[in-house]
């Protein structure tokens, strides 16, 4: 029986909530490709395409936290409902310091405010190597995270 583009769309909806399930269980950051293995290993075969476009849509909704790690590779965190933040995040690492920004809303609220624009959205992105990457080793003794590449 062929399957129908409503069978199709159901599945891909499904396959997308489960990814995005898996970011929620996920406590830290976490490339697509992690993610995709994480899942695998727990029995939700997803394909990485999947993934990846399911993330980009949660990026786009707000419902993750994206940074990027010494390589480029965006790492997402879902974003808690209504819990709006930003992180100063170890590049190596990937510790990450909840920032108090509140200059920085009250500073969008007056762009908003002065031009008259609704909807307005904006990303944070602070990266850095905290003190015990640059200490040598990471923090508490345990190795620094490996990137691919
Ligand atoms: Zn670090
Ligand atoms: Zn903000």
């Amino acid at each position: 029986m062929a399957v129908t583009a409503t069978e199709t769309n159901r599945r891909t909806t499904r396959q997308r909530a489960a990814v995005a399930q898996a970011l929620v269980d996920h406590a830290e950051f976490v490339s697509a490709q992690e993610l995709h293995e994480v899942m695998g290993r727990s029995g939700n075969r997803v394909g990485l395409t999947t993934v990846y476009r399911a993330l980009q849509d949660l990026e786009r909704a707000g419902r993750a936290d994206v940074v990027r790690d010494t390589v480029g590779e965006k790492l997402y965190r879902c974003r808690p409902e209504a819990e709006h933040r930003h992180y100063l995040i170890c590049r190596r690492c990937r510790r990450d310091e909840p920032l108090d920004t509140g200059v920085v809303e009250e500073w969008v609220a007056a762009v908003v405010r002065s031009t008259g624009f609704t909807e307005v959205e904006h990303t944070l992105e602070l990266t850095g190597i905290c003190d015990g990457c640059r200490n040598g080793g990471g923090p508490d003794g345990v190795a620094p995270v490996r990137f691919p590449g």
